[in-house]
């Protein structure tokens, strides 16, 4: 079995408001898809990526207003990496400065790299990457030249490392790339989402909490693909849960062996599949058994506002 790369990340983070502020407004993303969390309607389930919300690019949020703060360790996605073009980092540092937002620099694996916090705590980096395609999706002050493309990768904090590079390597398809200081670099064939690390040392017990990664999914181009990786996961000893339906994708989960929730995901249908790509993430949508009570959510969920969730008109 082989998974070309990351599907999407899902992280649980506090106000929505402040959520949608930051990866709509200030990293430029779209937000793509404004729905409930299908396990607990009274809250949101929002969505962000590229112009279309392309598997690679996705990242989810559960905001959850008055939960715990987690904390960031072994277990989890420990970081989670956006890709650039080539040159934008420049701009992107501007744009932190400009918004108050301090970020490290540092250099590894011959990249330069900006890592900062989201508003909640989730740690992102910035890194520039000439494969992938552009995103299409700009506002005044983010060309599609700057403009965030996707995930560049994620690096896993595991609870044992040579357990989760084995998966990785031996049962995902992953290739192994390069070694340095304290990180394994793997690369799957995808040209976005592709490039994971693996931290070696412990960074001690991670808990789940606001403010860190719930799960990773990668993806598999299909149904039928996916109840392959169904069917094959068992005989490598992980657990699989039955699929479930997430309306824009069917879903698998597994918890590797370092502690990490994994997900495999499928491409199709995408985010088009209940509004119009020109007005995706605009409206609240719900699923078929959610409708009945559509009134009561969105007098419960608290409005969330974006300034800019459209393309500019030109
Ligand atoms: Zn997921």
């Amino acid at each position: 079995m082989q998974s070309v790369g990351i599907h999407h990340i899902t992280a649980i983070v506090g106000d929505p408001q402040e959520n949608v502020h930051f990866y709509s407004e200030i990293l430029g993303l779209r937000l793509v898809k404004k729905t409930v969390n299908f396990d607990d309607p009274g809250t949101y389930h929002l969505y962000f990526g590229d112009e279309a919300g392309h598997p690679g690019t996705i990242i989810t949020f559960f905001p959850w207003i008055n939960a715990y703060k987690g904390r960031i360790g072994d277990g989890q996605v420990g970081v989670t990496a956006y890709a650039v073009p080539e040159g934008a980092l420049s701009f992107w540092k501007n744009r932190l400065t400009q918004n108050d937002i301090h970020f490290d620099t540092v250099v590894r694996f011959e990249e330069e790299s900006i890592l900062f916090n989201d508003p909640h705590g989730l740690i992102l980096e910035i890194v520039e990457r000439k494969e992938g395609k552009k995103s299409e999706w700009e506002m005044d002050d983010i060309s599609t030249d700057v403009a965030i493309k996707g995930f560049a990768g994620a690096t896993l904090f595991s609870g044992a490392p040579n357990k989760t590079m084995n998966l990785l390597e031996e049962h995902m398809g992953l290739e192994k790339v390069g070694e340095e200081g304290e990180y394994i670099r793997y690369r799957s064939i995808a040209d976005i989402g592709n490039v994971i690390d693996i931290k070696l040392t412990t960074t001690g017990r991670g808990s789940m909490g606001v403010g860190t990664v719930h799960h990773i999914a990668w993806r598999t181009k299909d149904d039928n693909e996916q109840l392959e990786w169904q069917k094959y996961l068992p005989t490598a000893g992980y657990q699989v849960t039955p699929v479930q339906d997430r309306n824009y994708f069917n879903a698998v989960y597994f918890r590797e062996f370092g502690g990490i929730l994994f997900e495999i995901a499928t491409d199709p249908p995408g985010f088009a599949i209940d509004e119009p790509k020109e007005q995706l993430g605009e409206h609240l949508m719900l699923p078929a058994r959610y409708e009945g009570y559509r009134q009561q959510l969105e007098a419960t969920l608290p409005p969330i506002h974006i300034e800019k969730n459209r393309r500019n008109e030109k």
